[in-house]
């Protein structure tokens, strides 16, 4: 049985009244915090989410076109651009740092960009496009590995790096790349699983007419947890606890078939879980995987510069020393807190928030699901090492003048950023909550 009016948050799992619209605004779990993203009306209406999709999709075509920075040095000049960065690191013999930096910076934002119109564009005329399902679960997959606006912040700690080296001219692309980072904010803050209601409501003969427009305007009021009914009390009723499962894809909630071991969503028949199976392991897992690679990420070299018979080798620890020696400090600050505090901060965090999963802890919830949230957020930052490489050995191949190349420790860097991100991925938040105490704050 499906249950339309109600929200199961993907956070805590608490179940929630669905608002019938939130009118522009962002509405909250009352118990956790997380934002309910997916609620018709909020956020952005959907006719900017086209356009602005379609304006990212052109600006992309521009930043693979031009190159994002030219540099002269000693009669020479070299030019980078996004595919230049990436065939680079393959014809290096970097061929997985390469696959890491083509997906990360072309392939995903620009499958996610053209999975959004595919959906958009035929819904905007009311009809539905075919395949909506696998399409929307296309861009769930992809969107937190697109990572547009961290090979932005590398392409400006790459010009301040080489400076003092040579002359560094910003391309046209790098102009474009800066509004497609912006445009992609505002895309990446619409979640798609909303557009399961249009589909719903084109589907639905009653609601014909009104479709698009209604997840635009109208009325309705904040999000409220469901409680029971029971005088001076406010116990918490989770989708768990209420025999319900709500679609981590969809967002559906629906009656739990404790019979059915591998029971599907009826909406879009992805797997239904109360609790993501192996959670805990598979993020110990990649944790332990992360942590091992981390330490040759730190003491192998991550660049090797050849000037004038000259060799040297560069760690990424030796790399922030020599920006705050020679005066850079902001950018020393920048590089030693991408390359190497959010790694720990992403390994120290998990650690404690598993730990204390496993002893079924109910210390600090709200905390703990703040600090999940972070890590979350900041994960994807780490790979600014991978892209200042990737950019300064595409820069640099003056012949016998000056080369530098990729060194070992960006392979080992590459993996410690993915490990932790699936780490992250594999966690299930909700077990922060189970065992949280049975009641919520006032809801103000
Ligand atoms: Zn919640
Ligand atoms: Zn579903």
């Amino acid at each position: 049985m499906e249950y339309q009016k109600l929200i199961a948050c993907h956070e805590c799992d608490l179940l929630l009244r669905k608002p019938s619209n939130v009118r522009g605004r962002r509405a909250a779990c009352s118990r956790c915090g997380a934002s309910l993203t997916a609620l018709p009306g909020s956020g952005l209406p959907l006719d900017w989410i086209c356009a602005v999709t379609l304006a990212a999709l052109i600006t992309f075509c521009i930043t693979q076109t031009f190159p994002v920075i030219e540099m002269r040095a000693n009669g020479m000049m070299s030019e980078a651009t996004l595919f230049a960065a990436v065939r680079s690191l393959w014809s290096g013999n970097m061929r997985v740092v390469a696959a890491m930096v083509f997906c990360s910076s072309i392939l995903f934002p620009l499958i996610e960009l053209l999975a959004l119109l595919y959906l958009l564009v035929p819904l905007r005329l009311g009809k539905l496009p075919p395949r909506f399902n696998s399409m929307l679960r296309l861009i769930q997959v992809v969107r937190p590995w697109g990572m547009v606006e961290v090979f932005m912040l590398g392409v400006l700690v790459t010009i301040v790096k080489m400076v003092s080296m040579a002359e560094v001219i910003p391309g046209p692309g790098l102009f474009a790349l800066g509004a497609l980072t912006v445009m992609l904010g505002v895309v990446t803050s619409f979640d798609p699983c909303g557009l399961w209601a249009v589909r719903d409501e084109i589907r639905s003969p009653r609601m014909a007419g009104v479709r698009w427009s209604r997840l635009s305007t109208g009325s309705g009021h904040f999000t409220r947890p469901l409680r029971a009914r029971k005088a001076g009390s406010s116990p918490v009723i989770t989708a768990q606890r209420a025999g319900l499962v709500g679609c981590h894809a969809c967002g559906l909630v629906q009656t739990r078939i404790e019979r059915q071991m591998h029971q599907r969503c009826s909406r879009c028949r992805h797997m239904l879980h109360e609790r993501r199976p192996d959670s805990l392991t598979r993020t110990v897992s990649l944790l332990l995987a992360a942590a091992l690679a981390y330490i040759p990420a730190n003491l192998l070299p991550i660049m090797h510069a050849s000037t004038l018979g000259r060799s040297e080798d560069d760690t990424i620890l030796g790399g922030v020393a020599y920006f705050w020696t020679s005066g850079d400090w902001p950018l020393a600050v920048v590089v030693f807190v991408a390359s190497v505090l959010v790694p720990m901060l992403k390994l120290v965090v998990l650690t404690l928030l598993t730990v204390a999963a496993r002893r079924g802890s109910g210390w600090r919830p709200r905390e703990r699901a703040g600090l999940y949230r972070i890590v979350e957020r900041i994960g994807r930052w780490s790979m600014l090492d991978v892209f200042v490489v990737a950019l300064t050995v595409t820069l640099v191949h003056f012949g016998s003048f000056a080369v530098i190349t990729a060194g070992p420790a960006a392979l080992a860097f590459g993996a410690v950023v993915v490990l932790t991100m699936l780490a992250s991925h594999q966690f299930d938040p909700r077990l922060i909550w189970d065992n949280a105490g049975p009641r919520i704050r006032p809801q103000r």
